[in-house]
């Protein structure tokens, strides 16, 4: 015993109790947004019946009430990131709203002929931002290749740096396929060898691999993948970077003193934050983080990855399948093709079986071309998922996919279900 039930722990999602054409609503894609606690919510309307005021803005009761909340939010999501200063944590809409901002601060040290470093298995919000600035300041990109099994290619990796690379830019995991990145490994290496600014994507990591933080410079993350509101993610930077970066946005709240010529900025993490801040955001993340505190880190993972184990074990015994990053170890998703039917077909009949899993390229085209695909069926888990729900969801991937081959065998005009 673990100590850690999923079972009990779904009864803290009013979303997870409905059912969906008469069946239980089986919610598998998590990857793509987690689903809010009670407890969230709850947090949410008591900060609009009691505290609601703009933050920094006012000495009156609200205005303090709020900005207390905020900055507590922001102490609290500091420490559980390991950060040394809480002033390093800069509240941003999210991960491709932090990545974005992260490049217009770097944009002025780059010189052309600089190098850009990203990998092929990037969400394309850790892509294109990079590729739009290596465009812009003549600098190119570098894409470090995957292997088949859909790792990233190590060599290359160690081989391609170098003292021009100015940016590395990488995920922890990959949101297709669940593999992970050596990211301590990675970033010692670049560490080493460069004096190379690090961004570490955190968008999956941070919702199944702990809280810790990476060594890098950025490391940035969503809320609404944690369970809070959407609109909220987490930018944290390195005392370096802070020191040297500029604010990619100016605007209200982020300065001492300005005269008509010359701004003084703040110091810490508000010269960053021009504009009223997503205040509610930041307190609903606050409250998902203590939320997720309450349970054994180690035995949800432990949990997830059985969870994973049993449905790939499931899957491999389907003929037509191919899962991607086969017999890899998988972290939080799992995904897979099929050769008698598209991943967008497959979903859409899933779904009249209540199954919510998702079809698509998942924002990673260069990866899925490298895998020699162009979409895939994904499935993943988040600690409230049960085992139940996996065996269910298996049983509804192999009728789905025997339907679809009776189809392939007969013609369409054969078939009797659907
Ligand atoms: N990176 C990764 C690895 C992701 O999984 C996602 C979300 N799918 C993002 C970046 C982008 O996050 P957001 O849309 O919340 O900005």
């Amino acid at each position: 015993d673990t100590g850690f039930c999923a079972e009990k722990l779904r009864s803290e999602f009013a979303i997870l109790q409905q059912t969906y054409q008469e069946q239980p609503l089986i919610y598998l894609d998590n990857a793509a947004t987690m689903q809010m606690p009670d407890a969230v919510k709850r947090r949410i309307v008591q900060h609009y019946e009691r505290d609601n005021g703009n933050v920094h803005r006012g000495i009156h009761v609200l205005s303090t009430r709020t900005t207390e909340a905020y900055e507590n939010a922001r102490t609290l999501i500091a420490e559980q990131l390991g950060a040394k200063n809480r002033e390093q944590l800069i509240f941003t809409a999210g991960t491709t709203d932090a990545i974005n901002q992260v490049c217009s601060m770097t944009a002025p040290f780059l010189m052309p002929g600089d190098e850009i470093m990203v990998t092929q298995m990037e969400h394309h919000s850790n892509f294109l931002p990079w590729m739009q600035l290596a465009k812009q300041s003549q600098a190119k990109l570098v894409v470090i290749p995957v292997l088949e099994d859909g790792k990233l290619d190590l060599e290359q990796f160690y081989r391609k740096m170098s003292h021009r690379t100015k940016i590395a830019a990488f995920t922890q995991l990959s949101n297709v396929t669940g593999v992970k990145n050596p990211v301590e490994k990675m970033s010692s290496y670049i560490r080493n060898h460069t004096d190379a600014l690090i961004l570490v994507d955190g968008a999956q990591g941070i919702v199944h691999m702990g809280y810790g933080m990476p060594d890098c410079d950025f490391y940035c993350f969503s809320g609404h993948k944690l369970g809070a509101l959407t609109g909220i993610g987490v930018l944290c930077m390195s005392e370096r970077a802070q020191k040297i970066c500029r604010p990619a946005r100016f605007g209200g709240g982020t300065v001492y003193q300005v005269s008509e010529t010359e701004m003084l900025l703040k110091d810490g993490a508000e010269r960053f934050e021009a504009g009223t801040p997503n205040y509610a955001g930041a307190v609903s993340l606050a409250e998902a983080c203590m939320f997720w505190k309450q349970y054994p880190g180690r035995a949800v993972r432990e949990h997830e990855t059985r969870l994973l184990t049993v449905l790939e074990q499931e899957l491999c015994n389907i003929p037509s399948v191919r899962i991607l990053a086969k017999g890899q170890e998988k972290t939080g998703c799992l995904s897979f093709v099929s050769s008698v039917a598209g991943a967008y077909d497959l979903c859409t009949h899933f779904n009249r079986y209540g199954l919510a899993v998702r079809s698509g390229h998942h924002c990673a085209q260069p990866y899925l071309n490298a895998l020699g695909i162009q979409s895939a069926v994904r499935v993943s888990v988040a600690p409230y998922n049960t085992m139940a729900e996996i065996q269910r969801a298996a049983e509804i991937i192999r009728e789905t996919i025997t339907y679809f081959e009776r189809i392939l065998e007969n013609g369409p005009h054969e078939h009797g279900r659907g």
